[in-house]
């Protein structure tokens, strides 16, 4: 018997990128988030079938869904996240 489904990984991929949130109506700083739907096979990840990009809300967590032609044209933010410095030590 062969056992297969799909899996969601999300990795938050931080950074502070300015957006007018749609649901609250706030000027933020976002978060960008990576959702990444895997192909599994015995319940072990072996490849991505679809991956989406999505802005954060950090106020109502609303999640903003951005394109990938979008993905270069987003403002690189001011700084780095501290999550990500400690993610590279
Ligand atoms: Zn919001």
């Amino acid at each position: 018997m062969i056992i297969f489904g799909w899996r969601r990984r999300v990795h938050d991929l931080g950074g502070k990128y300015a957006l007018l949130c749609a649901h609250c109506d706030n000027q933020v700083e976002a978060r960008l988030i990576k959702v990444g739907t895997w192909f599994t096979l015995f319940f072990i990840p072996v490849f991505p079938y679809r991956i989406n990009y999505f802005l954060r809300c950090p106020k109502c967590g609303k999640a903003t869904r951005v394109k990938k032609n979008q993905l270069a044209a987003l403002q690189p933010p001011a700084a780095p996240a501290e999550e990500s410095l400690e993610k590279a030590a």
